[in-house]
């Protein structure tokens, strides 16, 4: 039995906000992957997942849909754009499940919208594979993202720089409104439509605000949304993970991670990390997000003039730098099993930062390494090392420090094991199973998704994902074309 309800808040807003545009049909489609699991708790249960393949491709829609692209603008490599807005994707409709959540249905890859300025409104395979992995990867390591309900291929040839075929990802998320919508309404419709937009959004996604007087009200939310963002970024850097085009479109206003095109998980740890191809002056690299994430809300501040004094919105700012900082400690102490940080644990983690990156290390193998010292030993860590000695020194000090935990080892292990994935989305598994998808092999896809679903869990049947990557496999470049 289906439990939901449909609205269609979004479409409260002026008529400026969105252009209603029916989906452009793809052929012969595919359901290649169903996310059941999801389907469920947002109140879909269904026996026949392959009746959403037509809805994918575009060919039909459900009763009470209603699709419409969004408008907004923004920032894209420190560059206004006036011109943007969902230019291959559509809002379907909103649900509202059993437990009362919220999900906006974000179709994309379903074809041109008035947005789409030269593009084909289309999204390849390879593109809508990738998001579909990391987004529920991320999901599943704790960190807050859209996610993927189901994604359908198609045969629909695709020119980008070759012939790709079509496919279609159902976005899932709580919120589809971005810090570019907001840019959209202060520069272009002027303070009402502002206002309306923040009220909006506000009354859905930060209900705990409503009651207050406009000036706090705006105030207490614009401080909300700085901190989730300078929070999600902080759980970006604590995984190791690059998003690779920070563009305040890519932006969502309830600080999820959102758009997932050439990211990557690191490695071998590189602090300057580029993953986007085309970011050539490295504006996204990995040591740049925190500042980039703070530069976006600068954008959505200078937005937000209107509504509020410049002392309040100086004042939000100011919050991005301590919820930054107080999450990324929490996150490294929990990633170096410190029940609580101590004074001087700032030093011990920049050194390791610094060591990691010179002799590059493998991120997510050495702290899955440290996480199991008290049962497997020293030896994890230490072959990550050409020079093992560098990782000798390290870990004396390490250990004096642990000296200072009262808690048992073994508590300690679970508790890092809880914190250190031993799975991560590494670019080559992604490519791999792109590979074989292209020749119409979707069980690699399968079985990748199900490792990435248990990313924390011993799974020994699947060592294999956790080994370091072949070197064909580091660093491969991928670019914005999707
Ligand atoms: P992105 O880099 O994916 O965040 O996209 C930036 C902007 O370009 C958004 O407004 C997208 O809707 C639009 N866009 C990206 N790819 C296409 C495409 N193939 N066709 C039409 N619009 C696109
Ligand atoms: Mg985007």
């Amino acid at each position: 039995m289906n439990d939901f309800r449909i609205e269609h808040q979004y479409l409260e807003l002026p008529a400026a906000f969105y252009s209603r545009v029916p989906p452009t049909p793809l052929k012969n489609p595919r359901l290649v992957c169903f996310n059941s699991a999801l389907a469920r708790d947002m109140g879909f249960h269904t026996d026949n997942p392959e009746e959403w393949a037509a809805i994918g491709a575009g060919q039909t829609l459900l009763e009470g849909m209603d699709p419409v692209a969004m408008k907004y603008t923004g920032h894209q490599f420190g560059m206004y754009n006036p011109d943007l807005g969902d230019g291959r994707g559509l809002l379907l409709w909103e649900t509202i499940g059993p437990d009362q959540r919220r999900w906006d249905w974000h179709l994309k890859g379903s074809g041109q919208t008035p947005y789409s300025r030269f593009g084909d409104g289309k999204a390849v395979l390879r593109s809508t594979i990738r998001e579909y992995l990391c987004s529920e990867a991320m999901h599943h390591l704790g960190i807050p993202t859209t996610r993927a309900l189901f994604m359908v291929s198609a045969q629909d040839p695709v020119r980008r720089e070759s012939i790709e075929s079509a496919a279609t990802l159902m976005r899932v998320a709580q919120c589809h409104i971005r810090f570019g919508h907001f840019e959209f309404a202060s520069h272009h419709e002027g303070k009402e439509a502002l206002k309306t937009l923040t009220d909006h959004t506000i009354k859905l996604y930060f209900p705990h605000l409503t009651e207050l007087p406009d000036d706090e009200r705006y105030t207490r939310w614009l401080t909300e949304v700085v901190e989730r963002t300078a929070r999600m970024i902080a759980k970006w850097q604590g995984v190791g993970f690059c998003h690779g085009v920070m563009n305040s479109d890519n932006m969502s206003i309830i600080g999820d991670t959102f758009d997932y095109g050439p990211y990557a998980f690191l490695d071998d740890f590189d602090a300057g990390y580029i993953c986007n191809h085309t970011d050539q002056g490295g504006r996204y690299a990995y040591n740049r997000q925190p500042e980039i994430g703070f530069i976006n809300c600068q954008y959505l501040a200078r937005a937000l003039a209107p509504l509020m004094p410049e002392d309040n919105i100086l004042r939000a700012l100011r919050q991005y730098e301590k919820a930054y900082n107080d999450t990324f400690l929490s996150t490294m102490c929990s990633k170096l099993g410190f029940a609580e940080p101590l004074d001087k644990d700032i030093n011990l983690i920049m050194d390791l930062f610094s060591m990691l990156h010179e002799h590059h290390v493998d991120y997510t193998l050495f702290f899955r390494g440290l996480s199991t010292l008290p049962s497997k030993g020293e030896a994890p860590v230490r072959d990550l090392f050409v020079d093992r000695s560098v990782a000798d020194d390290w870990l004396k000090r390490y250990g004096e420090r642990l000296e200072k935990e009262t808690r048992p080892d073994a508590e300690r292990e679970a508790a890092m094991c809880a914190a250190n994935p031993k799975y991560i989305l590494r670019n080559y598994l992604a490519q791999e199973v792109i590979q074989d998808a292209q020749t119409g092999e979707y069980d690699s896809l399968h079985r990748l998704l199900k490792v990435l679903e248990k990313p924390f869990d011993e799974q020994p049947e699947n060592e294999d994902y956790a080994r370091l990557p072949p070197d064909w496999g580091k660093h491969l470049s991928i670019s914005c074309s999707s």
